[in-house]
């Protein structure tokens, strides 16, 4: 299967901003594990700017362009560092692409995205995306990585995106605050009542939150790809995910 995994920042750091070492180490050696089996893995990962946050022992998660954006090339080096680390402890060549909103809009910068991709994966590379927040100010960016991570599946092709984040999934309520809440399961179509369902919020150091999860659900399951919401706190819930088990929310990709 072509899997297309994309890491919110609530995954991957504590709440300081630090890495959150153990999640890391378990992710990536999952993601070696399965692309051993023989899959083709695209990871979206968010943390720049999180991480950027904690290295440069900032207090909170910065409001201004300018801090930002600094925040987030500080960050990057270091997210690239650990995955390039970890991965390269399974056998496994990483690489790094930064795109914008601008990259996938203009149709020959697409192209190229997307003749980069093809090539990568043919040569066993595991590419890491993130959006280049370092010169992405608000006109030209995706401005979080749940879309990013559905327009990435789109354009490869894949079979399946999963999102890995700090709840199960999609729930009938908000389940902090209402104890009826119980999980959705499965999403055949994502409707005004699933919209209204998602709320905003999210973390204190991420971007995204319920809204724009079902925001990429909505293009993941246009261009016919299913899409997974699913609990990242243990990365072995990938095995049974792509296998069509696990606790999680799935939508199906529309058929055609
Ligand atoms: N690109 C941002 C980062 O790496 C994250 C965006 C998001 O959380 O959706 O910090």
């Amino acid at each position: 299967m072509r899997l297309v995994i994309k890491v919110g920042t609530s995954t991957l750091a504590h709440s300081t901003g630090k890495l959150n070492i153990r999640r890391v180490e378990e992710l990536c050696k999952v993601l070696s594990d399965l692309k051993n089996a023989g899959h083709e893995i695209v990871l979206v990962s968010s943390g720049a700017i999180g991480m950027g946050v904690g290295k440069l022992n900032l207090a909170a998660r910065p409001d201004d362009m300018p801090t930002k954006q600094a925040a987030a090339a500080v960050g990057q080096c270091e997210l690239m560092y650990v995955y390039d680390k970890l991965f390269s402890g399974y056998g496994h060549v990483v690489a790094q692409i930064l795109i914008t909103g601008d990259d996938i809009e203009d149709s020959g910068r697409r192209g190229h995205f997307v003749n980069t991709m093809e090539r990568l994966l043919s040569l066993g590379a595991l590419p890491v995306i993130n959006e280049n927040d370092t010169v992405a100010t608000a006109e030209i960016s995706v401005g979080d990585n749940d879309t990013l991570a559905a327009i990435v599946a789109a354009n490869v092709g894949a079979d399946l995106l999963i999102l890995l984040t700090d709840i199960d999934g999609l729930y009938s309520a908000d389940p902090k605050r209402d104890c009826s809440a119980h999980l959705i399961e499965e999403v055949e179509d994502v409707t005004d009542e699933i919209i209204s369902l998602a709320g905003g919020a999210g973390s204190a150091l991420g971007t995204g939150g319920m809204a724009t999860k079902i925001h990429a659900a909505g293009l993941c399951t246009r261009a016919g790809i299913d899409m997974i919401i699913a609990n990242g706190s243990n990365p072995s819930i990938l095995y049974d995910l792509i296998e069509g088990r696990g606790v999680c929310t799935r939508f199906r990709g529309v058929k055609r």
